[in-house]
């Protein structure tokens, strides 16, 4: 498999200022060396509770909001370090499903304006060539010509997703971030949306880092699950490996947390106690373990590497210490 993004030691600290100066008076730790590489064509899926800094991640990959340090190699190049100008081919070729499309889209503007405006942005102006690719993205997503002459009011959450995903793919991107794209919608709906991904992923040969809190979510769509706890990735593997054979603490409790029917082995259940520790005051040595239930004396001095223990699968946790 080709690496598409090869993401190396990747940080971001936020300062936290008080009082009338603006005095610094500590971090939030958003990221913390984070290593990951996206592979040609997969579905990353990146799970994790909220403030786990998924969404950070997404935007640092796409050189939305920069990173205290650290690289994103993309085509050999390492974007973080360049200027806007230099940034256009790239800006063309990755992009961003936002999770709210009663957000995303401009109230103002009618659905034809919404699909023109990329290309506005990147200097095309041939209306033949625009007018054929926004009716060819229509298509794509299942709707109709007429859409184009309406405004975004007039359509259900679905449905705007539908049209912010048009959007976002209309100039025929190689990556996109899809950050909870379909958790501000019915459950009813969110399948549909899903299924539309991975047929648009597998039409247009797209990769894509699907970000979601949900599990099951990711477990339908995804070819590998990373697992991100308080800035850091504690557990990435193929997804049937990850299903079937997960191991760092944090994944287990995750997977524990989701709901099932019929609850027999409830009493076997490892959810952790407590909340996720404040990312302005991280706690020392593995940073999960004020929660974990395996913790040990050096869990509380030292920070765990992430290692692999079989092909493609690694885990930060010193019970996988060989
Ligand atoms: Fe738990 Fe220790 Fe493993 Fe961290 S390193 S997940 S605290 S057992």
């Amino acid at each position: 498999m080709n690496k598409l993004f090869e993401v190396k030691n990747l940080n971001m600290l936020y300062p936290v200022t008080d009082g009338l100066f603006g005095n610094i008076r500590g971090y939030v730790y958003a990221l913390n060396n984070v290593d990951i590489d996206i592979y040609e064509n997969e579905i990353l899926g990146l799970v994790g509770e909220s403030g786990s800094g998924k969404s950070t991640l997404g935007n640092c990959i796409l050189k939305l909001i920069n990173p205290t340090n650290g690289e994103v190699i993309f085509e050999g190049e390492n974007i973080l370090i360049k200027n806007k100008k230099e940034l256009k081919p790239f800006r063309k070729k990755a992009q961003l499903i936002f999770q709210n499309p009663y957000m995303s889209l401009n109230p103002r503007m009618k659905i034809y304006d919404i699909l023109k405006e990329p290309f506005i942005v990147n200097g095309i102006k041939d209306k033949t060539e625009i007018d054929s690719k926004i009716k060819r993205i229509v298509n794509l997503i299942g709707m109709q010509d007429e859409i184009l002459n309406r405004y975004p009011h007039e359509f259900s959450g679905g449905q705007r997703q539908r049209i912010a995903i048009a959007r976002a793919i209309i100039l025929n991107p190689q990556f996109v971030v899809a950050d909870e794209p379909v958790s501000a919608l019915d459950v009813s709906i969110q399948a549909q949306i899903v299924n539309l991904l991975i047929e648009l992923k597998d039409h247009l040969n797209l990769t894509m880092l699907f970000i979601s809190h949900d599990l099951s979510i990711i477990k339908y769509i995804s070819d590998r699950v990373a697992v991100m706890y308080l800035g850091e990735i504690v557990e990435i593997a193929e997804k049937e490996e990850f299903f079937n054979n997960h191991k760092h603490p944090y994944s287990q409790a995750l997977l524990d947390a989701v709901p099932v029917i019929s609850d027999d082995k409830k009493a076997d259940r490892n959810i952790l106690s407590g909340d996720i520790p404040s990312p302005t005051k991280p706690p020392k040595g593995c940073k999960i373990h004020t929660r974990c239930p395996y913790v040990m004396p050096k869990c509380k001095e030292q920070k765990p590497e992430l290692k692999e223990i079989s092909p493609n699968h690694k885990v930060r946790c010193f019970l996988f210490d060989k």
